[in-house]
This record gives C-alpha cells, sequence and structure tokens, in this order.
C-alpha cells in the first residue's frame, strides 16, 4: 500500500474529514507532549507517580476515542460538531484532573483550557463555542472550588479565587477575540463566492455572444490565436479551414417583420448552424449577421461539405409571420490556409470569396 493510500485508509479521502483529522493529529500531539511532561515529573517525585500514570492512560485512551469519533462519526450519524464538542468535553475533563494532581504545577495546566476554546472556534459556531468555554469555566471552578473547600492548605483559598479570575478573564477575551475571527473568516468566504459567481459571469459575458449563444468575435480571436498556436508560428498547419457565411437580405427581414423577427432568425441560424458541426469546429458571432466558421484538419472539400450541409438545414426554417415560402439564405466564402499564413490573412481571404459570392448572386458558396 503507497502513502497515499495508507492516508486515505487512516484519515478518510473527503476534504472536510481530512480537515477535522488534521486537528485532531495537532491536539493528539499536543496531548502526548503533555502526558510525557506528566509521566517525567511522576518519575522526579514531583507529582504521585500513580496519579500521573492514571490520567496519562486516560489521555491515551482519549486520543484513540477521539480517532475513531472523528473518523467513523459520520457514519453512525454523529455530525462532525457534535464530534468536536465531546473532544473539547474530554479536554475539559483532563484538565480538571490534571489541576487535581499537579500540586504547584496547577497553574501551568490552565493553559489548556485556552487550547480547547481555540480548538472550539475552529470546529464550532460561536455561540457553541461560548457555551462550551462556559462549561469549562465553570467546571474549572468547581474543581477550584472543591479543592480549596477540602484542603485549604495546598489551595488556599485567595489564590485559588484569583487564579479562577485571571483564568475566567483570559478564556472570556480569547474566546471574542476568536469569534470575531470567525465572523471575518465567514465574511471572506462569503466575498469569496461571490467573487468566483461574478467571474464566471464575466467570462461567460467576455466569450458568448448573448443573442446566439454562440462565441463571440473576441473568443473567436483567441480562437484563432490558439489554432495558430496548436501548430508551432509559422509551421504549416494541417488544413485548417475557415468560412465565412452572411445571410442574405436580412435587413429586408428586420424592415418587414421587426426587429424581434429578425434576432429569432439569427438565434435559429446559429442553432441550425450548430446542429451540424463536429467536435472541434468552432462558429462564432462575427458581426450581425455574419458568422465565421472554423474547421480544424479539415480538407476545402470536407469543409464545403460542412457549409452546405448547414445550408439546407437553414433553408428549412420557418417562422412565425413570414411566407412559408420564403427561405432563410446566406452566402458563404471558404478558404484553407495556405502554408504558414497568418490565419488573420485566411479569415481576409474568406471574406473576399464572401464578397463574390454575394455579388454573383447570393445563396452560394465560393471556395477562394
Ligand atoms: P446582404 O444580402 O448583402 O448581406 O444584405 P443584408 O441586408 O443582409 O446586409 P446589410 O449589411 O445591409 O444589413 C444587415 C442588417 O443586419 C443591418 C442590421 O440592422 C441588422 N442587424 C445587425 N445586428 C442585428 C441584430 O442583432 N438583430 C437584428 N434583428 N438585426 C441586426
Ligand atoms: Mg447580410
Ligand atoms: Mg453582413
Amino acid at each position: 500500500m503507497g502513502p497515499a493510500a495508507l492516508s486515505r485508509l487512516l484519515f478518510g479521502a473527503e476534504p472536510k474529514l481530512r480537515r477535522m483529522m488534521y486537528y485532531w493529529g495537532a491536539t493528539a500531539a499536543l496531548y502526548t507532549v503533555f502526558v510525557g511532561l506528566l509521566t517525567d515529573a511522576g518519575e522526579r517525585g514531583l507529582i504521585d507517580r500513580g496519579d500521573a500514570l492514571g490520567l496519562a492512560a486516560y489521555t491515551a485512551a482519549g486520543i484513540v476515542g477521539s480517532y475513531l469519533l472523528v473518523r467513523l462519526g459520520a457514519r453512525f450519524g454523529l455530525a462532525p460538531t457534535g464530534a468536536a464538542a465531546l473532544q473539547a468535553v474530554f479536554g475539559i475533563s483532563c484538565n480538571m484532573w490534571a489541576y487535581s494532581i499537579t500540586g504547584p504545577l496547577r497553574g501551568a495546566t490552565l493553559m489548556g483550557l485556552m487550547v480547547v476554546v481555540v480548538f472550539c472556534t475552529f470546529a464550532l459556531r460561536p455561540r457553541q463555542t461560548l457555551a462550551l468555554t462556559a462549561v469549562g469555566l465553570a467546571a474549572m471552578g468547581a474543581t477550584m472550588w472543591w479543592h480549596q473547600a477540602h484542603d485549604p492548605l495546598h489551595y488556599p483559598p485567595l489564590v485559588e479565587g484569583l487564579t479562577f479570575a485571571i483564568m475566567a478573564g483570559c478564556s472570556m477575551t480569547v474566546t471574542l477575540l476568536t469569534g470575531e475571527a470567525s465572523k471575518l473568516r465567514a465574511r471572506l468566504k462569503a466575498q469569496k463566492e461571490d467573487l468566483v459567481t461574478a467571474l464566471d459571469t464575466i467570462r461567460t459575458l467576455a466569450t458568448v455572444d448573448e443573442l446566439t449563444a454562440l462565441s463571440n468575435r473576441r473568443h473567436m480571436n483567441e480562437m484563432l490565436a490558439q489554432e495558430e498556436r496548436r501548430h508551432g508560428a509559422g509551421m504549416p498547419g494541417r488544413d485548417t479551414c475557415i468560412a465565412l457565411l452572411d445571410i442574405d437580405f436580412f435587413k429586408q427581414i428586420n424592415d418587414r417583420h421587426g426587429h424581434a423577427t429578425g434576432d429569432e432568425v439569427l438565434r435559429s441560424f446559429a442553432q441550425a448552424a450548430r446542429a451540424e458541426l463536429r467536435a472541434g469546429d468552432v462558429l462564432a458571432r462575427w458581426g450581425g449577421e455574419e458568422f465565421l466558421l472554423m474547421l480544424p484538419d479539415t480538407e476545402e472539400a470536407a469543409a464545403l461539405a460542412v457549409v452546405e450541409r448547414i445550408r439546407a438545414r437553414v433553408a428549412l426554417l420557418q417562422f412565425e409571420g413570414m411566407a412559408p415560402e420564403r427561405r432563410i439564405s446566406f452566402s458563404a466564402g471558404l478558404t484553407a490556409r495556405r502554408g504558414t499564413e497568418a490565419l488573420a490573412d485566411t479569415v481576409n481571404r474568406a471574406d473576399k470569396a464572401l464578397y463574390q459570392a454575394k455579388s454573383s448572386g447570393r445563396d452560394r458558396t465560393v471556395v477562394a
């Protein structure tokens, strides 16, 4: 099994779960350091050895337990927030235990509560974090109160009271600050989503013709440049054919049937032409009622066949308010790229051929 497969097995494949597992890994590392220090303090006789081992075992069980909780919780319907809250409660219980057995070191163990609070802000909603902070404070307060009541010699009430006040002030402040940070994060996330949507719209606006949903002229110019690059600069391309198609007497349609019908003709023309294209062919609205067709890797004869298929399909189009015998026709200029010429030159030649098609009677294709 490769490292990637092992990591998937241990930490899952889903990004959100993997993030939770990452948090688990970080806290597990912290707990491990903490257990190491605790057992060392036990060995040195700073604290009771049995107490230290007991808490070490409890912590180790907690690390394993929380791994299972996060890794498998979802399978048993436990929400990630539920798993995080349970881990936080476990962290608080460790803190209570540590505070009770570490004697003069107990003040230092309170740092752990801060870690719990910050962990919560990453995994829980601000309100839930606030609730867990309150639970943590209540639990630690009760622990301190119990010790000063039962063993005031080692736990002087004044010291306990002041320690509690400092801890409460700090953890509340941390909760509020991290709450602000998560609000900021949420705002940034929303802004990012807005930007992604806006970028999508801009990309569409920049490349798609609104009326016909074909590529617009700008995008077609990009596609022409890309086609040139595909064959390498100055290299003879395999046949790339260019055709310019212009609807005949389109102004008349507008004048007689109105601009809306004209628009409808343009839309239907685009749809009919697109239906005859193959993958790789690109059709763009080049101007008002003029369309540019690029056919990569296509011989002139095959390109002509495509244009004539479009002609046949367009001739079948019918429009409301127009006499059924009124056919939509177009003229076309078709040419293949020659040698290493720029595709702009090919387009110019197609344009001249289109002009010839118009002047020699329309409804035809002239190949140049
Ligand atoms: P020819 O056969 O020589 O091509 O004649 P034609 O009438 O098709 O050509 P001309 O260039 O004289 O007129 C094109 C018309 O297309 C003029 C313009 O108002 C119209 N047009 C351009 N864009 C649009 C559009 O988006 N919608 C509509 N309805 N008409 C448009
Ligand atoms: Mg025209
Ligand atoms: Mg025109």
